[in-house]
């Protein structure tokens, strides 16, 4: 089973790309809702935790890991 635990600072993909076709978002909100960063425009959206948890596909960067 996959595990979903993710972390402030972490870049994750989502099941569905950005329309701008970037598909890595950084975390930069933790709490009821999770606000999220497109990577590759700025572009910020704000999604509640369920939510963000359902279209989460996989985390690409742990930000623990990248030393940050
Ligand atoms: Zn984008």
């Amino acid at each position: 089973m996959q595990r979903k635990e993710f972390g402030l600072g972490d870049i994750v993909e989502m099941k569905k790309p950005h329309p701008c076709g970037t598909n890595a978002w950084k975390v930069i909100r933790m709490g009821a809702d999770i606000r999220m960063k497109c990577t590759g425009c700025n572009h910020s959206v704000l999604l509640p935790r369920r939510r963000f948890e359902q279209r989460m596909k996989k985390i690409l960067i742990r930000a623990e890991e990248a030393g940050e």
